[in-house]
């Protein structure tokens, strides 16, 4: 049977959230999905003054969760298998594509959420000085032991961040967990250097590559979309530098500069929930099904599984696997000896 959790958000009455908006405080809201992509029960509202998106009431207390319960229950693992080191090394990789015009020699670098410490592990080896902070005990644990990596085990809004400590911090896939992103916003805002970068990656709650009903999940307290993202920037006193979506609309990858001018005065806040309202009832499972999209995944699917296979099946250790992976990305590229044919004293 075909899932049809969406209404469209124009018909919506508005209510009222028992959560204020994290972006511009407000509590009125319309209710844009009733099921989580598990099929549970998860009321997702979004705000009418700004468009921002979250649960409400939250689902899960957020603590334990993620220290414990999230891994497991999106992986089925404690630590991370061979498949999944192969995969966030894959992920390591194009994320390092993304910030790569931005990078300096030695920078000072936090990756928060560094998860199994894939990501920090291949800064790390293009000789940047790596920390990384991240709640889980397995994963944490994990990324020390193998990479011998420098991760704080805890929540980013307990840590104490040196003030302008650091030229690049990323936060990929970390901010819509967050139980108050604006806060986290702020915290990062102030560990940038003076010309520091804040990279910040999240779902866009626009997307239309997945399918409908796994939309929405327990895991995600927040979803923004690019107007929401920047707006909540830039009232922080952060500047976008560049704003891209990926390929497949999925995520929107944001990189900020501290700069108390920053305004939120360009962006379209007020038709935002508007805006997405009705993209999120225009994506049917028929409008879905007519796209390109289920058959791509369905095919990369498949071809990564095969891949992972074989990348999984001799190497021992997830440290021997991610060197092999990032061979070539961190290759020295060491210059060329002259050839002495070609000199103007070759006899
Ligand atoms: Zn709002």
């Amino acid at each position: 049977m075909l899932v049809q959790p969406f209404s469209c958000g124009a018909m919506q009455d508005d209510l009222t959230s028992t959560i204020a908006c994290n972006l511009c405080g407000s509590t009125t809201v319309t209710v844009l999905s009733q099921r989580s992509r598990s099929g549970e029960p998860l009321r997702t509202v979004g705000c009418r003054s700004c468009g921002l998106v979250w649960s409400d009431p939250r689902p899960h207390a957020a603590r334990q969760y993620y220290e414990d319960e999230y891994r497991i229950a999106y992986k089925g693992t404690f630590e991370p298998k061979p498949k999944h080191v192969h995969r966030a090394g894959q992920v390591a990789l194009s994320r390092l594509e993304k910030i790569r015009s931005h990078l300096r020699p030695r920078m000072r670098v936090l990756d928060v959420g560094s998860g199994g410490g894939e990501f920090a592990y291949l800064l790390q080896k293009l000789g940047h000085d790596i920390q990384g902070i991240e709640p889980n005990r397995g994963y944490a644990g994990y990324a020390t032991a193998q990479y011998g990596l420098n991760i704080t085990r805890g929540f980013i809004g307990d840590a104490t961040l040196p003030e302008g400590g650091f030229d690049l911090i990323t936060i990929w896939h970390v901010l819509e967990h967050t139980e108050d992103p604006k806060s986290v916003l702020a915290q990062l805002g102030r560990a940038l250097a003076p010309d520091g970068l804040l990279v910040v990656e999240v779902p866009n709650v626009e997307a239309t590559c997945q399918t409908p009903s796994s939309s929405f999940h327990e895991a995600h307290l927040y979803t923004f979309n690019t107007v929401t993202l920047q707006a909540m920037a830039a009232r922080l006193g952060l500047k976008t530098h560049a704003i891209t979506l990926s390929d497949d609309g999925g995520n929107l990858t944001a990189v900020f500069r501290a700069d108390p001018a920053a305004s939120d005065s360009h962006l379209p806040l007020t038709d935002n929930h508007e805006r997405i309202a009705r993209s999120v009832a225009r994506h049917t499972n028929l409008a879905h099904l007519l796209t390109a999209h289920p058959y791509r995944r369905f095919v990369g699917r498949l071809s990564r599984a095969v891949a992972e296979w074989i990348a999984t099946r001799q190497l021992s250790s997830g440290r021997e696997r991610l060197d092999r992976l990032y061979a070539s990305a961190v290759e020295v590229k060491r210059p060329r000896r002259p050839d002495p044919s070609q000199s103007p004293l070759a006899g």
